[in-house]
């Protein structure tokens, strides 16, 4: 009879080898959570485990009032992040929420901003956040 238990023969759905084999957890721990760092510095800020979803989507493209475009991404909590500033409810991009500043807790430079209303979240800027195992944007 043939033999049908080939290498070629997949028992698994296939999915993206890293490229680095991670010795403390296991793959699906990594595919389930992924942190994001600040492009800076690297400094942990969030993670996917924390990515939320406000007014539909996980992802805002949004326009302040100078005319510069921001992409952000929302998330529940964002421990390596420290809040900046009063906050204001002017040129808000989250009907009914205050806004102040969302900066990285170790270099300072602004990643994004902190919300608060009904609830808090954070929106942090596509290009300030890196995914740490990769190092390419969040
Ligand atoms: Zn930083």
């Amino acid at each position: 009879m043939a033999e049908i238990d080939t290498p070629n023969t997949p028992n698994v759905t296939p999915v993206r080898k890293p490229k680095t084999k991670y010795k403390e957890k296991p793959r699906e721990e990594f595919s389930r959570q992924q942190n994001y760092c600040c492009a800076i510095c690297r400094h942990i800020l969030t993670s996917s485990a924390a990515a939320l979803v406000k007014d539909g989507n996980h992802f805002h493209d949004r326009v302040n009032p100078d005319g510069r475009r921001f992409l952000i991404a929302c998330f529940r909590e964002a421990p390596g992040c420290q809040i900046s500033g009063h906050p204001v409810m002017a040129n808000s991009w989250f009907d009914g929420y205050y806004w102040s500043f969302a900066l990285c807790a170790n270099c300072s430079c602004q990643v994004g901003w902190h919300y608060t209303g009904d609830e808090e979240f954070y929106g942090l800027m596509i290009e300030q956040i890196v995914d740490c195992q990769t190092g390419s944007a969040g």
